[in-house]
């Protein structure tokens, strides 16, 4: 039997390019999983940058930056910015920049948490962002984040922590209690949210506190006391490939864990190029409430950074009239139960490709030029490439793009992965989408200066 080698080829093509598929996404879900917070996050995406050879600088001590080389810094442990030094001036290559966020809407305990009542031991939980909240319902949940502690030298520390086994859950009340729960199911979250740690009186059990203090008995010097902590709840179910195909990826903080990998990955590729250009990744916490913070995109972290690779004020307008900002963040996909509620012509299908978000009241950062740009790449490249525009009748959401843009004058442009259930606990995006967006990315990143 005579083999067509024209198909042949093809049928290796497409194997390689599943294999490079299913590796890219097992590096997604670990590092989903490894990031429950934006501490966590942030520590990931510089312990994978340590590994690829870029230098951690100090915001606190005098730079000095060389050409070729790869650096980054964070603020607060939350938020990130890393950029490759291109071998041109700055100012006449400008910078292209890609941004994501590290934070998801969560539960975060509240500073005095311990709720014992009821035969019960709960912690009280403020939410974190715009969650969707009946997700987090009868999940097996774990605690992670940041705690200030008094050793005993006296000094005030922290230390990041992960209890990372199922300590907690949120346990729905029967539907016999409930006989309307499926029509008109509200949930108030002062009473309905404090999250469950233990059953039995009182005196049977710890405190927050003496649970956080068992967590720290490996640092040194000792923990004394606990001050104060930031602590989010999360959900231990690691992420997955799902669907009987493999089509979807079903994980916690997709939005926007999987910008911030692809970002991650598309930087580290364009920084081993032979001739790297200028180019920049900014990772900003406090994105889901608004951005307004010392280290989230509304703050003063890019912009100062960016000062410090050039401190002249004209060539820092000249560099900056010369950049783009490509925006990474997620996009609604069209759902199959909820086709209505999609403009018909901009409807983004799951694993069709990244989605070019427009709003004429610059919700997004998009224009005709920028997109344009990113048009003729994805036609380049081979990825098919999709638009949204939400419905005239609905409001629309927004990212860190519009935020950067007025901050630093760039031209901008916002891009999203087509995602269900955007806010979930556990949401769902395509497994072949994420590769598409990073071919893409690491063609911008490759035309800096053009
Ligand atoms: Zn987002």
């Amino acid at each position: 039997m005579s083999i067509d080698p024209s198909s042949s080829q093809s049928t290796l093509q497409s194997t390689t390019q599943n294999a490079l598929q299913i590796e890219f996404n097992q590096g997604l879900c670990s590092f989903i999983n490894n990031s429950p917070t934006p501490f966590h996050a942030t520590a990931e995406l510089a312990q994978q940058l340590d590994a690829a050879n870029f230098i951690a600088l100090d915001e606190s001590e005098a730079w000095s930056l060389e050409a070729g080389k790869n650096y980054y810094v964070t603020r607060n442990q939350s938020s990130l910015i890393a950029w490759t030094q291109g071998a041109a001036p700055l100012a006449e290559q400008g910078m292209h920049m890609l941004g994501a966020h590290t934070d998801s809407p969560c539960l975060k305990v509240k500073p005095q948490a311990d709720l014992y009542e009821h035969n019960s031991w709960r912690l009280g939980v403020e939410v974190y962002g715009g969650a969707l909240l009946n997700p987090w319902f009868d999940r097996d949940l774990s605690l992670a984040g940041r705690v200030h502690y008094k050793n005993s030298a006296g000094q005030v520390a922290f230390a990041m922590v992960d209890f990372k086994c199922p300590i907690a859950t949120i346990p729905s009340l029967a539907i016999h209690l409930d006989r309307e729960v499926n029509q008109n199911r509200s949930i108030n979250p002062q009473t309905d949210l404090p999250v469950l740690l233990a059953c039995g009186d009182k005196d049977q059990h710890k405190a927050l506190n003496d649970l956080l203090m068992d967590q720290l008995s490996s640092c040194d010097p000792k923990p004394s006391n606990i001050l104060d902590h930031e602590l989010f709840f999360y959900d231990t179910q690691p992420a997955s490939i799902v669907g009987i195909n493999g089509d979807f990826i079903a994980a916690s903080r997709l939005d926007n864990l999987l910008s911030c990998y692809v970002g991650l990955t598309t930087l580290i590729e364009s920084a081993q190029q032979a001739k790297p250009s200028w180019s920049l990744l900014v990772c900003s916490d406090h994105e889901e409430v608004g951005s307004c913070s010392a280290v989230g995109a509304a703050g003063p972290f890019l912009q100062q950074t960016l000062q410090r690779l050039l401190p002249n004020t004209e060539n820092f307008a000249r560099a900056m009239s010369r950049s783009v900002l490509i925006s990474t963040d997620n996009a609604h996909a069209l759902h199959p139960s909820h086709a209505n509620k999609m403009d018909p012509n901009h409807s983004p299908k799951i694993n069709g490709g990244p989605v070019i978000k427009v709003n004429a009241n610059q919700r997004y950062a998009s224009n005709s030029e920028t997109q344009a740009m990113f048009r003729a790449i994805c036609d380049d490249t081979q990825v098919p490439v999709q638009t949204f525009v939400v419905r005239s009748d609905m409001s629309c959401g927004s990212t860190i793009g519009p935020i950067v843009a007025a901050e630093l004058g760039v031209k901008a442009l916002d891009v999203g992965m087509p995602t269900y259930g955007m806010h979930s606990i556990r949401e769902l995006a395509g497994s072949r989408d994420p590769l598409w967006l990073k071919a893409a990315l690491v063609q911008f990143l490759a035309r800096t200066g053009q």
